[in-house]
């Protein structure tokens, strides 16, 4: 059964599709005749296409006929600054479509030249694009086609190729340098593309009985083709169509193995053609799923889909890019961020790739419309469902407060957040979170036609927090510690303290040996205060605390404080009807019996003393054990 196997790798390569796409769209933007410097590519067919579609190629000489403000496309090839400088003079509308691998060769020649390096081109000194690429260094370059023009070499050079080049050439040229220069800087510029087209053919070629090779005469990458193949396959033709090819040459054998390749310039259409006329039934099948296969790109190219693309024209409002399909993608500046007086050119230049989704497959003039802004609504739903149920936190910036909460915004998502959740506490006013990055669990994710509800908690996760730092603090207390802490609360039976975020109570009773009727008689609230730990209740998470056990109890030392005899300052604290007790310091009260207060005959304590008094009396006794000490007034005042 005859067998038609196309090579792995034929036809546009990147740069030559990349120049006529772009020149397709352009066109149909300008909707007038537009220019290309030189034909955009060797093959007479599509150059009778674009035509067709008011495309029209034309000498740098013609460019005197040219208006102001008409528009002209530089070709994949480049040109020389020279030229350029030409184009710009006449004021023409420039389009650039050189391949960004050519223009990359053309900076490395501009550096190298003006380090003083002599610039060799291994190239063919006649085409374009070793034309242009001369021009940047100043026409000075040394061009050597296989070896030949190297004669007066300088002992500094630096060897570039041309894209299309064959690699023995470059090798070649490389070998006789070495041997003739001290320093050598080489730099391959053989594209892959054609070096991965050369190669596939050449493996075709030495398989199969006829080689078909594809592209216009002066194509010179299509050239080469053939003459790799012609080494392998006697039976090799080279034809710009498939009206080319003679039916001789394949009707007649039913077992013919016939490989097909073809030039960077020769479109898919001219290729499919080929395939269909040389093809027979028995292989129909295997043509049409080739046929689909190159129909593929257009079909991928669907409302919802995601696509790549490479800038090609920008202004303020809107960028215009290339992205691999018969009509140029428009990414309007409005799609690509919601916030306003942004524009496009700070965001994008010329030659960036951008990836972003179609909206629209076709608008008004037939661009594709694309926006980043679904992109990353697309990716940030993605992350938000991940996030929620991962119970995941994520980071939104508060946009505004409403009525029950905070509206947020995640990668351009509302996520509300209720009042109740934006804090531990109540919060007031919600106004102060406005334009804050706060960290949220989600709690809803309700998914929904046409809208989703996002809710999300700050609460939750200071809850979390805060008891992670709890438990931290748990494990460290233990009794009889000694640790600081803040007044937090105040009650009628005692202090609440804070310590590293764990609540203890300080009992009233705890606070000082001397007598206080309620806490904040000796504390208030923001305190820093020494604690002791008198117990730790891990389990149901109380904490017993103490100030006294610090201070030691008074009465342990009153037998050489306050000897027998001695005379003392104290202050009347209360009364009973046997007499008045004087406090002598805090928790150290004494008794002055009825009978000890005066010389005189008294009723009862009040009669000559008041609360609050301050009073010298002298020490009579000191019980230790039962905490009692007496006192004598009188007898430090004189009788009268
Ligand atoms: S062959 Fe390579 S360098 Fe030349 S235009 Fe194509 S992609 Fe660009």
């Amino acid at each position: 059964m005859k067998k038609i196997i196309l090579a792995e790798s034929s036809g546009f390569c990147f740069g030559v599709k990349r120049a006529v796409d772009t020149a397709i769209s352009i066109q149909k933007r300008y909707n007038k005749k537009i220019y290309t410097l030189g034909p955009l590519i060797h093959n007479n067919d599509v150059v009778k296409y674009l035509e067709e579609n008011n495309i029209y190629s034309m000498n740098i000489d013609d460019i005197a006929l040219l208006e102001q403000g008409e528009v002209i496309i530089i070709r994949s090839h480049g040109i020389a600054p020279e030229v350029l400088e030409k184009l710009k003079d006449k004021q023409l509308e420039i389009i650039d479509a050189t391949c960004p691998f050519v223009s990359k060769i053309q900076q490395k020649v501009k550096k190298y030249y003006e380090l003083g390096y002599e610039i060799v081109i291994v190239g063919d000194k006649d085409h374009p694009e070793v034309i242009g690429i001369n021009g940047f260094c100043n026409n000075q370059a040394v061009i050597s086609k296989n070896g030949e023009n190297l004669e007066n070499i300088k002992d500094k050079v630096c060897v570039v190729s041309q894209t299309t080049e064959k690699q023995e050439n470059f090798q070649n040229v490389l070998s006789i340098l070495t041997k003739m220069s001290k320093e050598i800087l080489s730099f391959n510029t053989i594209c892959s593309a054609t070096e991965v087209r050369q190669k596939n053919a050449d493996e075709l070629s030495k398989d199969v009985d006829l080689m078909v090779i594809i592209g216009g005469k002066h194509s010179s990458n299509t050239t080469k083709l053939y003459e790799i193949c012609k080494r392998n396959c006697y039976n090799t033709i080279h034809v710009e169509n498939s009206g080319e090819i003679p039916d001789e040459l394949y009707k007649y054998d039913k077992n013919m193995k016939i490989g097909v390749t073809a030039g960077a310039s020769t479109p898919d259409w001219i290729i499919k053609e080929a395939i269909i006329k040389m093809g027979d039934e028995q292989n129909l099948q295997e043509m049409n799923d080739f046929i689909k296969l190159m129909d593929e790109n257009d079909k991928k190219i669907y409302a919802g889909a995601l696509v790549k693309g490479e800038i090609i024209q920008i202004n303020e409002k809107e960028a215009f890019l290339n992205i691999g399909y018969k009509h140029d993608g428009i990414l309007p500046v409005g799609e690509v961020t919601r916030e306003a007086d942004v524009k496009m050119t700070d965001l994008f230049k010329v030659g960036d790739e951008v990836e972003a989704k179609v909206i629209k497959l076709k608008n008004e003039d037939n661009y594709v419309v694309l926006s980043k802004v679904e992109l990353e609504r697309v990716s940030a739903f993605k992350l938000l469902r991940e996030a929620f149920e991962n119970k995941e936190s994520i980071v939104v910036t508060v946009k505004e407060a409403v009525n029950g909460g905070l509206v947020a915004n995640f990668k351009g998502i509302r996520v509300f957040i209720p009042a109740s959740h934006v804090e531990l506490f109540h919060v007031e006013d919600l106004d102060k979170y406005i334009g804050k990055e706060i960290q949220v669990k989600l709690i809803e994710f309700n998914e929904k036609k046409n809208t989703t509800r996002i809710v999300g908690s700050r609460r939750d996760l200071l809850k979390a927090e805060k008891e992670i730092k709890e438990n931290s603090v748990w494990e460290n207390l233990e009794k009889d510690q000694v640790v600081e802490g803040e007044v937090k609360r105040l009650t009628d039976f005692g202090a609440f303290i804070d310590i590293s975020g764990v609540d203890g109570l300080l009992h009233v009773s705890e606070i000082s040996w001397g007598r206080i009727n309620k806490a904040s008689d000796a504390l208030k609230i923001g305190d820093k205060v020494k604690v002791y730990i008198l117990e730790v209740d891990k389990e149901n998470k109380k904490l017993s605390l103490s100030i006294k056990k610090l201070i030691g109890d008074p009465w342990e030392s009153v037998d050489e404080k306050y000897p027998v005899g001695s005379v003392v300052l104290g202050k009347v604290v209360r009364f009973a009807n046997f007499g008045a007790f004087v406090e002598l310091e805090p928790g150290v009260d004494a008794l002055v019996h009825i009978s000890e207060i005066s010389h005189k005959r008294i009723a009862k304590p009040s009669d000559v003393l008041a609360i609050g008094d301050e009073i010298k009396a002298k020490i009579l006794d000191v019980k230790k054990d039962s905490k009692k000490i007496g006192l004598s007034i009188k007898e430090v005042e004189e009788e009268v």
